[in-house]
């Protein structure tokens, strides 16, 4: 083949092996959110980009390095989004949904963009399924969306994970401790990359998110916000793991964790899975509380997480969760032996496929003996030939494709239900 293109670097095809998997866990999860009162919303791919710069941040690296901007021809500057929180909260202050009750639970299934050098479990493009929930300030609401992805990851059976929790402290208690960040940074500054001798200026914290050795070496003795707490945000987080310590949920304090967007305030968590592995994010959220404020919108306070869907499903793959979980087999191929047949066994296939059954016929004008041999290929779990004598006769073969074994079946207009009775009653 010569083909004249192949997919983008760090894109891929889902394919229809991988494709129904993400179906699988995509209902999995939507209902248990949905137990949490948590329902669904859809926003555009691409949004302004002063979006993102405002709340994700400047100096992050999904604004600074990470993100697909461009004009479009009427010379508006775009870009794709690169995580869901920022356009969900931009969607409900402009459509005015923070005017109804509150809290507003809302959940996405979105695919995301970032430039990111492609690697194992980090894609150019991925699939998150967020949740947020907005006008919530107690820490019951930052246990109940932990609690929710823990229920996620337990209705999954996906063991191996361990949850860390930080408080990342509000704009109140962050000033003193971006002088101590900012004061033990400097004295290091000389072996700080480039980046972060920036980063160093304009967001001290974002040092912390740095992933090159040098700079992870100096960030291991730096001083931690947990130790600059206000007493709003002490109390708070005291209550986050109360609550947390109440529903037998196990966590780690890292006080490390910052998260890489600019948006999050109080309490950050992540996810990790680590079997066999490096260990990998596959749940990462927090609190937002000025978040709404930020974009021009009322005070309301607020929280979300998001999960890699890839991640996710690699875990899953790795535990043999899909394994007793496949497609569904077709459960009968109907050939003909002639062309009188053929029509019937159209009409029986579209009588089956109302009634919800997986029928298949031939679509390619085969020999008899090339329909069954397809019929095989497919698995197909029953099949039965029609000729000429069974349209004159009304009654048919009904062939267990396993056993072999056949049993007349009456093709006259009770054929579904007669159908139906067999295959349930097992008497074939
Ligand atoms: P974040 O929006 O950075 O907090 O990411 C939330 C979750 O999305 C992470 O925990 C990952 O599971 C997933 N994720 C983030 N970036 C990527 C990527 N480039 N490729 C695949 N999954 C990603």
């Amino acid at each position: 083949m010569n083909l004249i293109t192949t997919a983008p670097r760090g894109t891929k095809d889902i394919l229809p092996k991988e494709a129904y998997k993400f179906s699988l866990v995509e209902n999995a999860i939507k209902k248990i959110a949905s137990s949490f009162g948590y329902r669904e919303i859809r926003t555009p791919v691409f949004e302004h980009t002063s979006l993102f710069k405002r709340s994700v941040g400047e100096e992050t690296d999904v604004v600074q390095k990470e993100m697909y901007t461009f004009k479009d021809k009427g010379e508006r500057l775009l870009t794709l989004r690169p995580e869901g929180t920022a356009c969900i909260a931009r969607a409900i202050l402009e459509n005015g949904l923070h005017n109804s009750t509150l809290p507003l639970k809302l959940f996405y299934l979105y695919s995301c963009y970032r430039y990111e050098k492609p690697q194992a479990g980090r894609y150019r493009e991925f699939n998150q399924f967020g949740i947020e929930c907005f006008g919530a300030k107690s820490a019951t609401a930052d246990a109940e969306i932990i609690c929710l992805a823990n229920e996620i990851l337990n209705k999954l059976n996906i063991n191996d994970v361990v949850l860390n929790i930080n408080s990342i402290g509000c704009p109140n208690c962050r000033e003193k401790y971006f002088k101590a960040l900012s004061d033990y940074l400097n004295d290091k500054k000389e072996n700080l990359c480039e980046d972060c001798k920036t980063r160093l200026k304009t967001n001290p914290m974002r040092v912390l998110d740095c992933k090159k050795i040098n700079c992870k070496k100096i960030i291991e003795n730096a001083p931690i916000m947990l130790d600059f707490l206000c007493e709003d945000c002490s109390e708070h987080f005291k209550n986050v793991k109360q609550i947390l310590n109440n529903l037998g949920i196990k966590y780690n304090i890292d006080g490390k964790i910052v998260r890489g967007l600019d948006y999050y305030t109080k309490t950050v968590f992540e996810f990790i899975y680590n079997k066999n592995q490096e260990p990998l994010t596959i749940c990462g959220g927090g609190r937002y509380d000025g978040l709404t404020q930020q974009l021009g919108g009322p005070d309301l306070p607020s929280l979300g997480f998001a999960f890699g869907l890839e991640r996710l499903i690699n875990v899953l793959e790795e535990n043999d969760y899909f394994k007793d979980k496949s497609y569904e087999d077709c459960k009968i191929f109907i050939a003909y032996a002639d062309q009188i047949a053929k029509n019937k066994v159209f009409s029986l296939v579209k009588e089956l496929r109302a009634n919800g059954v997986y029928a298949e016929c031939d679509l390619n004008d085969k020999s008899l003996k090339a329909q069954l041999k397809y019929a095989n290929k497919i698995n197909a779990v029953y099949s039965m030939v029609l000729g000429e004598e069974e349209i004159k006769s009304n009654i048919a073969k009904l062939k267990n494709m396993k056993t072999k074994q056949t049993i007349d079946i009456n093709i006259d207009e009770y054929f579904f239900n007669k159908f139906l009775n067999i295959i349930n009653s097992g008497e074939n």
